[in-house]
């Protein structure tokens, strides 16, 4: 490679499209068309002594947009037709065979020598081609070119420097400088290399040997770049030009290659993971249809955008869906982040975006026929009712108050609230709300969390699967907050007309309109509400039922129910009134009717088990005249006579299919209620026991549940004048018993408890007061004139009256002041069988809303000052009082 070349004056010519080739590089071309495998035959194939030839670039016509006829120069691979024109300024331009056909030729070209050379026939039609590889020997210009025959030649001069030439520029400063500089690059270029494909060994060799000009074209043919830039290196004639060229040339390449490695190193940790999945995988499938178990995730997926589609979702939704869903297609199954991304589309495409339930025509009347058919009394409740219902009706996108019925349990509220959603043919679905501290809860988790699920608006609504449902939010006073958020601020946005068509769930992260839900609030206590969730809410007030309203409740609608619910009808089972008040009376002292309803089905399952015992009993039985009944015998242990007297007689005279419908029913009476129930577990007797000793008062509360009796107990012992305070008490209560005792105690002489004016009451001892039901928290001012009522009677040792309860808020001073929820503690009086109730004289006007069959049985006593309390609270009125200054 290092010799020089002696070249001829004229050389063949073989056209060399769209590439050059340089001195030094080596090249395989096969050779196809008509010209070229004459050029061949005639100057390579036929000499006994190989020649040389010259290689000389053609340009590409679809390069340059040539409006000249097609020529066929046939030299490469391919042999295809092209279209030849010259592109640079210094390119010749020929005339061939037809007049009109132009080629350009580019006028440098590259003299080659044949290393190697083969001749094939193709099959069948026996054309001749031929394939050599040639070596790039050195650069020349063409000064004439002309056609032999049908191949080209070309007269030409070699660009080869002489010997002398090149000596000389090797002196040259400029052209050492960038001789090391190439050779700089270079070498970077083949460690780089080395690394890669640990093939640098030769090309050192080849950087020792060969003289640095050869080097150049050596090292720009070994990689690829543009056809021009080929050219301008096949035109680098001056050494120090094509020095630079190919410096230039090199080291871009060896930052292409640094690049590339960056970014490959980058990819390759995932790619080859991915990659051994997605093997893995494919193996995997193939797998499973061998076996025929064939993967229906892609099934599940189509299905799943289907669901989507028949959604209805909103545009914006819709968008954020798809995304989602194009996402979990490229995943595989067994990713992270598969199930819970697929678990959150099929929550959108469940929600119902659009689908509603059709609202009925509203009619009034079947409304309030409907609420009266439900619920016993609550008139005033229904008629708030209706005039709701009637406002949707004239109005039905009316943005109004959400009802918020507040009351004990068992009183009716959810019941109420599912009347009203099948007055309007809507859905019902009811969301519990107690225990609520979350704001999660109600606005679900970010799906970042692990375990991340919508809140319970969200979840109700898929359950219920109309956006038009009525919403029951059970017992909101049961919401709290703590460092978790706030769970009512929530509440506040679901229920504000202005943000709830666009509430947001975390989880969801995309609005959902709830302007369509009815909602319907619940709570057994208004005060623990937070103010701004009270002010959206139209409160209504289900104090509790009396034992008539309860007994009415009882016999037309719980026993049907009940009786219903157990498979069985009052052929099976008769409760008659008198057991029902029993059951109030003896077994529930409640402001609702939940437990009541309890009682009722404990009787009706008894009852279900003696029918089941009939019916396997009557067959065996046949021809006798009595019928015993082990299962309900076991059950009432010793009282035979009972099922003696309600089981049929003569049933084996019937058919055995009529079996049931001949007996005649199972009637509850007072020995089958003990033995079902258990014995009465409230009579009204418990006052007087509890009242039985000096110091003990009954007070009138009222809790979540309703009305409560409550007692006081105090007692003295020997001690220090402290005041011991039991049973759970707020704050507010144990000042109330502070200021009772310091009533008491300023009084004591105008009481005729001390004798004289400066007598300790608490002179060496200690008074403890305690309020039963010591699990039970308490707090609230209305105790304070039932504390007075006990302080007095221990210390006068006077017993008060078993059947006197009181209410009422006491001052410093001796004045009552009124409280709140006299209604409810009027009922619970009424429950235990108090027959005087004690009030402060302002909350005379809270008497209206007790029911008058209630106030017909209770003496009411009003009391402006302690002293009138305890004028009524004890036995002959208080004997103390005509004595005192007071
Ligand atoms: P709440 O929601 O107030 O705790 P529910 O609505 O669950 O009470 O009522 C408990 C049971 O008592 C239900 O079966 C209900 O139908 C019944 N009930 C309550 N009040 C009445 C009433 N006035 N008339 C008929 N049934 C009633």
């Amino acid at each position: 490679m290092a010799e020089s070349v002696e070249l001829p004056s004229r050389l063949a010519i073989l056209p060399f499209r769209n590439k050059v080739l340089l001195p030094g590089a080596i090249i395989r071309i096969r050779c196809t068309s008509p010209t070229s495998v004459k050029l061949v035959e005639q100057e390579l194939w036929q000499r006994e002594e190989k020649g040389l030839i010259g290689i000389l670039p053609v340009r590409d016509a679809a390069e340059i947009k040539s409006v000249g006829p097609t020529v066929s120069e046939g030299t490469d691979s391919a042999n295809q037709n092209t279209r030849v024109q010259g592109g640079s300024s210094d390119s010749h331009k020929i005339d061939t065979k037809k007049q009109n056909d132009v080629v350009h030729w580019h006028n440098r070209g590259v003299a080659a020598r044949p290393l190697h050379l083969s001749r094939g026939v193709e099959k069948p039609s026996g054309r001749v081609t031929y394939t050599v590889v040639l070596e790039g020997l050195c650069r020349f210009s063409v000064q004439e070119l002309s056609t032999r025959g049908i191949y080209h030649t070309a007269r030409i001069t070699s660009l080869e420097m002489t010997k002398t030439e090149l000596e000389q520029v090797e002196q040259d400063p400029d052209f050492i400088m960038l001789s090391r500089q190439f050779k700089a690059t270079a070498v970077e270029l083949i460690s780089v290399l080395e690394l890669k494909q640990k093939t640098g060994g030769r090309t050192k060799v080849l950087l020792d040997n060969v003289p640095v000009h050869k080097l150049a074209d050596i090292f720009v043919a070994s990689f690829e770049i543009s056809f021009e830039e080929q050219l301008s290196m096949l035109d680098s004639v001056d050494p120090k030009v094509r020095l630079s060229k190919a410096t230039e040339l090199v080291d871009r390449h060896l930052q292409s290659i640094r690049v590339a490695e960056k970014i490959t190193q980058k990819v390759e940790g995932q790619l080859s993971k991915s990659q051994k999945e997605f093997l893995l995988r494919q193996q995997m499938r193939a797998i499973k249809e061998e076996l025929g178990d064939n993967d229906d995730d892609e099934d599940d997926l189509a299905a799943l955008e289907r669901k989507m589609q028949s959604a209805r979702m909103p545009q914006n939704v819709w968008k954020h869906a798809h995304r989602e869903l194009r996402r979990l297609k490229k995943m595989q199954p067994q990713q992270p982040g598969y199930n819970s991304s697929r678990v959150y589309l099929e929550l959108l495409a469940d929600l119902p975006w659009q689908k509603a339930t059709e609202e009925i025509e509203l009619d009034l009347r079947a409304a309030q026929k409907r609420l009266d058919s439900d619920h016993y009394g609550l008139v005033k409740v229904k008629q708030r009712i209706i005039e709701y219902l009637a406002v949707r009706k004239l109005k039905p996108d009316a943005r109004g108050p959400v009802l918020c019925f507040i009351g004990p349990p068992g009183v009716g509220k959810t019941s109420l609230a599912s009347s009203i959603a099948a007055s309007l043919g809507r859905k019902f679905v009811r969301i519990s709300l107690g225990g609520v501290k979350d704001e999660a809860d109600i606005r679900g988790h970010r799906r970042t969390y692990v375990g991340s699920m919508p809140g319970r608006l969200i979840d109700g609504l898929k359950r219920v699967a109309v956006c038009n449902p009525v919403i029951l939010l059970d017992e909101v006073d049961k919401t709290g907050s703590d460092i978790r958020g706030d769970p009512a601020s929530a509440l506040l946005e679901v229920l504000d007309p202005e943000q709830n068509t666009s509430f947001n769930d975390h989880y969801l992260n995309v609005p959902f309109d709830l302007s369509k839900v009815i909602f319907v609030a619940t709570a057994n206590r208004l005060q623990p509400i937070p103010p701004p969730l009270r002010d959206r809410m139209e409160v209504i007030e289900l104090p509790g039922y009396t034992p008539e309203e309860k007994l009415h409740i009882a016999m037309q609608h719980l026993i049907p129910r009940v009786l219903d619910q157990h498979g069985l009808s009052s052929e099976f089972l008769q409760i008659p009134e008198a057991m029902v008040k029993l059951v109030i009376h003896g077994y529930t002292r409640e402001a609702g009717v939940r437990n009541l309803e309890r009682n009722l089905a404990a009787l009706a399952r008894a009852a279900a088990v003696r029918v089941l015992e009939q019916e396997q009993v009557v067959p065996l039985n046949k021809g006798m005249q009595g019928l015993t009944t082990p299962l309900v015998e076991n059950r009432l242990a010793d009282g035979t006579e009972v099922e003696m007297e309600v089981i049929p007689m003569g049933v084996n005279s019937r058919d055995i299919t009529n079996t049931f419908r001949i007996s005649s029913p199972l009637v509850v009476d007072e020995t089958m209620l003990e033995k079902v129930l258990g014995p009465p577990r409230f009579d009204g007797s418990e006052a007087a026991e509890r009242v039985a000793n000096p110091g003990v008062s009954v007070g009138l509360v009222w809790t979540a549940f309703g009305g409560e009796v409550q007692f006081v107990e105090a007692t003295a012992m020997v001690g220090k004048g402290e005041l011991h305070l039991t049973g759970q008490l707020g704050d507010v209560i144990k000042e109330s018993a502070q200021i009772a005792l310091t009533w008491v105690r300023a009084r004591a002489t105008d009481l005729r408890l001390a004798v004289d004016e400066g007598f300790n009451l608490l002179e060496a001892r200690d008074v403890h007061i305690h309020f039963p039901a010591g699990a039970v928290p308490k707090d609230g001012p209305s105790a304070g004139v039932t504390l007075v009522t006990a302080l007095v009677s221990l210390f006068s040792q006077q017993r008060v009256r078993s059947d006197t309860a009181m209410t009422g808020e006491m001052t410093l001073r001796g004045l009552v002041l009124p409280v709140g929820g006299v209604k409810d503690k009027i009922l619970a009086a009424h429950r235990y069988g108090i027959k005087r109730v004690i009030l402060p004289e302002r909350n005379l006007k809270d008497l209206v809303e007790v029911p008058s069959s209630v106030l017909g049985n209770l003496e009411i006593l009003l009391a402006k000052r302690v002293e009138d309390v305890l004028e009524h609270a004890f036995d002959g009125g208080c004997p103390w009082r005509q004595h005192s200054k007071l």
